[in-house]
This record gives structure tokens, sequence and C-alpha cells, in this order.
């Protein structure tokens, strides 16, 4: 039997066969990829795509960046640790030094980092474990249409009813309040809360945090403004509760800034941070918080993979291609590339919604087909090259986000390949 398995091209039997039934971009992508480089993927039977995809936001740097590779592997030619649990490393030391000097320093932020391990849903869990102890309360609030993590309490601030049925979760200790915009359109959530928090009847006990995406990527692509996001940094400081920014997907550079956050130019107690910090698809998430929050014991948030060294290697390379000019100068470029596609399917079609920022970009279709639509445009995008995924609270969102590296002919190519998924489909 075994010998007999997957070894013709693009043979998916052995997954059909052996792997989980939860298993979920393979059956949307259904060949068997073997090699990657930039822009591109390259399956078993020789078919290239290009990935507007980026394994769901981790690759902001693109497939096997040549120079995060050369580092990478010089560091296993030299025999460099490969595990060292939250030990003392020449490789954690070097990351942490350009994370301090490249991202910390320049921002202002005084914060801490703690690693955690080794996806992004530990820094979740890590925050608001964090955020409770620190403040002695157990209320967090979060938003509708929120995605923070599939473990128990990072599931417990995430919206998605379907998710959390999965998980066994009730609403417990977590008040949900409307995001500033979504499907069921725009909402005074600041307002609301406010009113929550002045009201001593409000049924609502003072929250240790308010936890937030300061742009919603699973729940739609919905970007807060400005305005909203300063409201709620007002607002969470004068009630002295934490403001908790998860910038697992958003960040690492995907709006142009490296923190979604900045945009709004406010500061948040604790930051999440996980899929392109590594900058080379390697598993790393850090939970990053203000000095005076670091109230843990000594192995009171702990974990056998907080110190993928290889990640640490990756991720301070990565470091150094955002601090590029070459990179800033082709980031610019990509980005107005996509805006400007935006803009032309908006004005092409006034029923679709165009939403995003920077290189993030949400081809709403809930009002133009739908859900079923949409599904329909990631197959013929599939079909004609092109990697691209659907969010929304039906799916009913082409969530378009290129690496951040590529060029302006394989973006043109990948673009021309959506626009004429999305007229086929009108
Ligand atoms: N937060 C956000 C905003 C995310 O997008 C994700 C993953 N999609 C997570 C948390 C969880 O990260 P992971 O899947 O690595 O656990």
């Amino acid at each position: 039997m075994t010998a007999q398995i997957a070894t013709r091209r693009n043979d998916v039997s052995v997954f059909e066969t052996m792997e989980s039934e939860v298993r979920l971009y393979c059956r949307k992508f259904p060949v068997v990829f073997n090699r990657a480089r930039g822009a591109e993927l390259y399956a078993e039977d020789g078919r290239t795509y290009l990935d507007f995809f980026c394994g769901a936001g981790s690759l902001n740097y693109g497939h096997n960046h040549p120079h995060i590779k050369r580092q990478l592997a010089a560091y296993l030619e030299a025999d460099g640790l490969m595990h060292g649990l939250d030990m003392h490393t020449a490789a954690k030391r070097g990351f942490l030094t350009r994370f301090q000097e490249v991202v910390l320093e320049p921002r202002g932020l005084d914060h801490k980092v703690q690693f955690c391990g080794p996806t992004g849903t530990d820094a979740v869990e890590a925050a608001l474990k964090l955020a409770r102890k620190a403040t002695g309360r157990s209320g967090i609030v979060s938003f509708t249409g929120a995605y923070h993590g599939m473990s128990r309490g990072s599931l417990a601030v995430t919206g998605g009813r379907r998710a959390r049925a999965a998980g066994g979760m009730h609403s417990g200790d977590v008040t949900f309040v409307p995001y500033e915009d979504g499907p069921f359109g725009a909402f005074d959530s600041i307002g609301y809360l406010e009113r929550l928090l002045a009201d001593s009847s409000s049924g609502m006990d003072i929250p240790a945090a308010v936890i937030v995406e300061p742009l919603q990527m699973e729940g739609g692509v919905y970007p807060a403004s400005r305005e909203w996001l300063r409201g709620l940094r007002e607002l969470t400081s004068r009630h002295g509760i934490l403001l908790i920014c998860d910038e697992i997907q958003a960040g690492c550079g995907r709006t142009g800034t490296f923190f979604c956050f900045e945009h709004a130019e406010i500061e948040p107690d604790i930051i999440t941070l996980s899929k392109s910090i590594s900058g080379y698809g390697l598993p790393m998430s850090l939970t990053i918080f203000k000095r005076a929050l670091d109230v843990w014991a000594p192995g009171e948030h702990t974990g056998t993979f907080r110190g993928n060294q290889l990640a640490f290697v990756a991720a301070g390379a990565a470091l150094d291609v955002w601090r590029r000019t070459d990179f800033r100068t082709n980031l610019a470029v990509a980005t107005r590339g996509l805006t400007r596609f935006g803009d032309a399917v908006a004005e092409g079609e006034p029923a679709v919604r165009v939403r995003g920022r920077g290189m993030a970009l949400g081809i709403d279709l809930g009002r133009a087909g739908g859900a079923k639509r949409a599904d329909l445009v990631q197959k013929q995008c599939f079909d004609g090259g092109l990697i691209v995924e659907l969010s929304g609270r039906q799916d009913e969102v082409v969530k378009v986000m290129p690496p951040l590296t590529i060029d302006p002919a394989r973006m043109r190519r990948g673009l021309d390949i959506l626009d004429t998924a999305l007229t086929a489909t009108r």
C-alpha cells in the first residue's frame, strides 16, 4: 500500500486517505506544490501560480527571499543551534538587537518582548492572560468580525459562530461590540462602549482589555479609520483599560507601515505579532507590551517551541530587507498598482465594495453576486494561475495580498487574471 502512495505528479490520494477532514486550503488549491520563489509557487505538474495569498500573510517578503535564504543557509552550514527553549542564544540576541534598532526605537516604543510559541494564537493567549493578570480584571472587549485564533482564549475573542461552536465556546467574560464597519454598516462603537463604561448599571464590568485588529482581514478586509482607533485609545486610557492591537495578519509592513496601528499614531499597551515577522514562513510569534505591564513570574507562560532559532535568523534578515531603499521603492510602486486596480474595479461595477490599506485589498461581492460568485472568482483565478483567498462572514470578499516584493510585470499578470475572473462572473 505505502509503496503505491503519491508517486504520480499532483497525486493527492495520500492526503485524501490519511489526512484529517479538517484540512482546508488544499481543497481550494488541489495540486501538489513542490517549489516556490518570490511571488510564484510551482506545482509538481510544472504549472506556475502567482501567490496573492502569501500564506495568509506570512510571506510578505515573498517565497524564499534570497537575502534571508543566504543567512539561513549559512546558519545551518555552521551547525547553528536549532532548538534552545528560551535560553540565551546568539540567534535570539541577533533578532532582539535588530528588532530594537529597526522597529521599536524608531517608533519610540519602550515595549518588552515575549517570545510565544509557535504561532499567532499563542501570542494572543499571552496577551489576554497578561492583561488579566496585570489589571486583576477578567473581562475583555472584542469586536464583531474579529479573528484572533483557534485556541481557547483566542477563540473566545473571535467572532465567527462556526469556529466558536467547533471549540465549544460560550461568551463567558467577553463582550462583543460591533466594529466600526462591517456587512451591517457603520457603527458608533466608541459611543456605545463609552455608554457601557459610564453606566454603572450597564451590566458590563470594567474590562481588563480591549482587543482589536486595526485592519480586520478575516472579517472581510475592514480597515479601522484613524479617528476610530484614536477614539478607542483615548477611551481605554481614560478608563484604565489596556489596548491590545492584534497585528498578526495586517502587521509587518502589509499596510505600508511596519505596524498597521501606526496610521492612527497611537501606542497600544500590548501588541501581538506573528506570520510575517520571520519573513520566510517560519513559525514565530511575539507579544510585546509596555515595560510596566511585565508582571509575569518566570515560566508563567511557557512552551517548548518558543525559540525557533531559524526563525530568529530569518526574522533578523527580514528586518534588513525592510530597511532597504529598493524594497521601499518597489513597495510604493506595487501599492499604487494595487490601489489603482481596486479603484477601477469599484468604478466598473458600483455594486462591488472595495476596501483595504496598502497591500491588502478586499473586493466585497456581498451585494454583487455574494459568496457564490466569490467562490467562482477564486476557482477561475486558480485555473488561470493565481492564488487568492476569500474572507468575510460568508466568504464573500476576495482578499488580495500580493507579496510586498512583487515586480510590476507579475503584479500586472496577477491582477489581469483576477480582472478576467471578475468580468466573467458578472
Ligand atoms: N490573529 C489574527 C489577526 C490572524 O489573522 C490570525 C491567523 N489568521 C491569528 C491571530 C492566529 O494566528 P495563527 O493561525 O498563527 O495561530
